[in-house]
């Protein structure tokens, strides 16, 4: 109960070495429910102050020591700038007043004072701190409210954030700021849009990299005060003299980075950023990651879209071909063609319909894949086994291409825990890929190692490479490099989305390295332990 009550209590810090006047403030106060504490001097102000949270500081301003009371009320204007600072002061100048009201005090009490003066000023300054500060959620919510509405209008991903960007500059009195934003694909952070700032500052940086990169990769909100000489850290990078303080903060949305946004003071503002600012550009940061995300879950809609049609036009274009084919054929059947034509005829009726065949295999297994409801059959096998049946139902189409195939199969690796055919089926993929991608006389290697977690199966080839904007969406369902109808090779962009879920089931990664030219190797990781033998219990 207690507790509870001193909760609700305006707290007072008075800071005076005169404890006469100290003492009559004190029981003024308290008998009028204010909680008071009392300092003698600036320095202890600033350690109380440093703990404990006080609505309003009475200084003297004349205190013992190194800080008179201007200069602590400084001090709690840039530390802690929502505290009510009330400055006493025997010498009732006009020069004294205005001094201390520039430089931030609400009021000023000129001493003597009787208690009904302390009692109304203290009471004047708590009610129009309260109005300034209604005032100000007022004009914050009527700047948010412009720009929520701004969201939907017809406005680009920049022109959003800058806008956001202004109304941030407004509301927490900032005088240059810039919006970066995260491309999944160059791993770079870009700045997409600046206020107040210089042409020549940086526009693109790497996770890690200066404070922008810094903050990108510890996530949390950072705040610096002049200059950042004194920060290890950033010493070596090149300060913007002009700025006295800067706050930056990650945009995070679901725990994904997309972004980061920095806001800077520069010499003629007074108040620095301090912890309660912390709140307000979090709040613009959750703004700025709801643009940035709906910009991204809008383009990855129009690659979806685009994905589909192409899909369309390739399935099709794919159970045609063989389907022309076999009509020709079995009307040249019809005809009485000598026997060994129709031999011919007979054998590649029999190669197209093993070619829809394996197409809509394809299609099966991936709606099984997508439903969830594909079953595997986990036993431990040597997946050496695999690898050769592999190599021997591959090694005449790498023949006829005149593709040099390589094997590496390291010897001993001891069994491990697969669906075989569904394994099988994985690195068929990916060597398919290699015959439609390595022109003719290239090299493809297919080599299997382990080491002490995982076995490695990995595919090589000298073909045409894969430019590393596409390696995050090249495990997607239907995508292609070229998605075009009028692409040379055949498929439905499926191999790898099935491989890369077989090889989820197994609890396995696929990883990637390749660049246009320099052709591609796949690799297969697959554990060989514990999570392993997990699968083979609960689903075999
Ligand atoms: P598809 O049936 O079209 O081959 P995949 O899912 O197997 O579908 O492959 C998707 C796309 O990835 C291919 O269309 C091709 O653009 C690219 N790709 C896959 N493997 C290779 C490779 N070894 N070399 C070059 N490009 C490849």
């Amino acid at each position: 109960m207690e507790n509870e009550e001193l909760i609700n209590k305006t707290k007072i810090l008075l800071v005076d070495d005169d404890s006469a006047v100290a003492g009559m403030c004190k029981r003024v106060l308290e008998s009028n429910n204010y909680y008071v504490e009392t300092v003698s001097s600036g320095r202890d102000a600033l350690a109380i102050l440093n703990n404990k949270f006080f609505n309003m500081v009475l200084a003297d301003i004349k205190l013992p020591g190194d800080m008179d009371g201007i200069a602590l009320l400084k001090e709690i204007r840039h530390k802690y700038p929502s505290v009510i600072v009330i400055i006493m002061t025997a010498y009732g100048t006009i020069e004294t007043a205005i001094t201390t009201m520039k430089e931030g005090a609400c009021d000023y009490l000129i001493k003597p004072f009787d208690i009904h003066i302390l009692l109304n000023t203290v009471r004047r300054s708590l009610e129009f701190c309260r109005l300034k500060s209604e005032s100000e959620v007022l004009l914050n919510a009527i700047s948010l409210f412009e720009f929520v509405s701004e969201t939907s209008s017809d406005k680009t991903e920049e022109e959003l954030l800058s806008l956001l960007l202004g109304n941030a500059l407004k509301i927490m009195r900032a005088n240059s700021g810039s919006v970066f934003v995260y491309n999944k694909i160059t791993e770079k952070l870009e700045m997409m849009t600046c206020i107040g700032m210089e042409e020549k500052i940086k526009k693109e940086v790497s996770i890690g990299e200066g404070i922008v990169g810094y903050v990108a990769r510890s996530r949390k909100t950072l705040i610096l005060h002049n200059g950042l000489h004194k920060y290890p850290l950033f010493k070596t990078y090149p300060p913007r003299k002009e700025i006295v303080s800067s706050i930056i903060n990650p945009i995070l949305l679901k725990g994904m980075l997309l972004g980061v946004l920095c806001l800077n003071k520069t010499e003629d503002t007074p108040v620095l950023f301090s912890d309660e600012d912390k709140r307000i550009i979090k709040m613009f940061s959750n703004y700025a990651a709801l643009v940035i995300g709906s910009f991204q879950a809008s383009a990855e809609l129009l690659f979806l879209n685009r994905l589909k049609s192409e899909f369309l036009s390739n399935v099709s274009h794919e159970l045609r071909t063989p389907l022309m084919a076999i009509s020709g054929a079995a009307e040249l059947l019809d005809d009485p063609t000598p026997s060994k034509n129709k031999k011919q005829m007979l054998e590649l009726i029999q190669r197209n319909v093993q070619r829809m065949d394996k197409l809509v295999a394809d299609l099966l297994d991936f709606s099984k894949m997508e439903s969830g409801k594909l079953i595997y059959n986990f036993r431990k096998t040597r997946i050496s086994n695999v690898l050769n049946k592999l190599i021997m139902d591959f090694e005449n189409e790498f023949r006829k291409k005149e593709i040099k195939f390589i094997r590496r199969i390291q010897e001993g690796i001891p069994p491990i825990v697969i669906d075989s055919e569904r394994m099988y089926q994985a690195v068929s993929n990916l060597l398919t890929n290699t015959l439609k991608f390595t022109p003719l006389g290239g090299e493809v290697e297919l080599r299997c190692s382990k080491n002490k977690t995982c076995v490695m199966v990995s595919v090589k080839d000298t073909g045409i490479g894969i430019s590393k904007k596409y390696h995050d969406k090249i495990y997607s369902n239907f995508f292609q490099v070229d998605g075009s109808s009028t692409r040379k090779e055949r498929g439905l962009g499926l191999g790898l989305a099935i491989a890369n879920s077989i090889v989820s089931a197994h609890k396995g990664k696929i990883k990637l390295k390749s660049e246009p030219g320099k052709g591609s190797t796949f690799t297969i990781y697959l554990p060989c332990s514990n999570a392993m033998e997990s699968l083979r219990r609960t689903k075999s």
